[in-house]
């Protein structure tokens, strides 16, 4: 009995494509500041909206759910309604 073991590693060709020259957003390419998270465009503009207009330190969700003690879930409802009343920190345009 011949036991051929093949070690077999399959090659993960994972194409790892770095969205760089992304310069039209001010804010791609911000982390949290607290835990390193990449932001989305929402996350960065709750921040905004809840510590400062003018901040340039932005923050995920789970963090600023925990800096203000609300859910993460109260969060998004505030996103949605942010965008239902037309914030322009929010502006739908600026998603791509
Ligand atoms: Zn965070």
């Amino acid at each position: 009995m011949r036991d051929t073991s093949l070690i077999y590693a399959p090659k993960k060709a994972k194409t790892a494509t770095s969205d760089s020259d992304k310069t039209e957003s001010p804010a791609a390419g911000s982390v949290c500041t607290r835990c390193g998270t990449s932001l989305s465009h929402d996350e960065i503009a709750l921040t905004k909206k809840l510590v400062n207009r003018g901040t340039t330190r932005y923050y995920c969700l789970s963090c600023l759910a925990a800096a203000f003690e609300v859910s993460e879930q109260d969060l998004q409802n505030k996103i949605r309604f942010f965008k239902r009343i037309g914030c322009t920190l929010f502006h739908p345009d600026s998603y791509e």
